[in-house]
């Protein structure tokens, strides 16, 4: 069967100024003789979209987004769509993370619609599902993922599953030091697998699904060598040039 290629998304959060280029322009030159077998993203602020971007260019990293409206234009102040992202030169968007599920009110709903209109101005739509520490301790974890994967996912034409990412998220890691227990792990994400593969077979099992909460180069190994898992997103530790580094290596030949 087809290998998956690994994926690692950064998620800087909102964090960063125009002078953290030199962040972008370290990573560059430090993964530049470790011939990585993974897909590299890194998310910044909008505002530095356009200008890291054009720093990364033939570099095999890619430049992603945070969040994009629901509407390509329109009167709603504040707000970004998927085409000007593209604009700017984004080539993916994470979607439904769970501190705007949690801080702006997004529902499922919502996310399915940004991921339609981000697979429409050609983006990759990274959507997130997690479940939280009481659903956890309730033991629902697992069949809230599925069920908030299932309202998530966009109908979708065979086009645009090479651009639909998934990442697992569990809620209580976020940010905590806290990661489920390797096993556990693997569990949730073959259950998203067979979720993915019940809506096509063929593309479902081609199709990334992402660990992210807590990824440091002192877990990875565990983490990601799991049969499911394609890859991670980081959040806090994306911030650090070598802690970033260290957690890539494990995709390093
Ligand atoms: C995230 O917010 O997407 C994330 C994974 O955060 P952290 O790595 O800091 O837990």
């Amino acid at each position: 069967m087809e290998r998956i290629l690994p994926l690692v998304v950064g998620n800087w959060k909102m964090n960063g100024h125009f002078a953290d280029e030199c962040r972008i322009r370290a990573l560059l030159c430090s993964l530049e003789p470790l011939s990585l077998r993974a897909d590299v993203i890194i998310c910044p602020p909008a505002t530095l979209i356009r200008s890291f971007s054009s720093l990364v260019k033939e570099s095999g990293v890619a430049i992603g987004a945070q969040d994009c409206h629901t509407a390509l234009s329109g009167p709603y102040t504040g707000d970004i769509s998927s085409s000007m992202l593209v604009d700017a030169g984004a080539k993916a968007v994470i979607l439904g993370h769970s501190e705007r599920r949690i801080a702006h009110g997004e529902t499922s709903h919502i996310v399915r619609k940004k991921a339609k209109i981000a697979h429409q101005a050609g983006l990759t739509a990274i959507i997130c599902i997690g479940e939280s520490e009481a659903e956890r301790v309730r033991g629902e974890g697992a069949r809230f993922v599925v069920d908030q994967l299932r309202a998530s996912l966009p109908d979708m034409p065979d086009c645009c599953w090479s651009r639909l990412v998934i990442a697992y998220e569990p809620v209580w890691a976020i940010g905590t030091g806290d990661v489920p227990a390797p096993a556990e792990l693997e569990e949730v994400h073959s259950m998203i697998r067979e979720e993915l593969q019940s809506l096509s077979l063929e593309y479902g099992r081609k199709t990334r699904i992402l660990y992210g909460g807590s990824v440091r180069s002192s877990n990875v190994s565990a983490l990601l060598s799991m049969k499911n898992v394609d890859g991670a997103l980081v959040g806090g530790a994306s911030l650090q040039v070598n802690e970033l580094l260290g957690i890539l290596s494990f995709y390093a030949s």
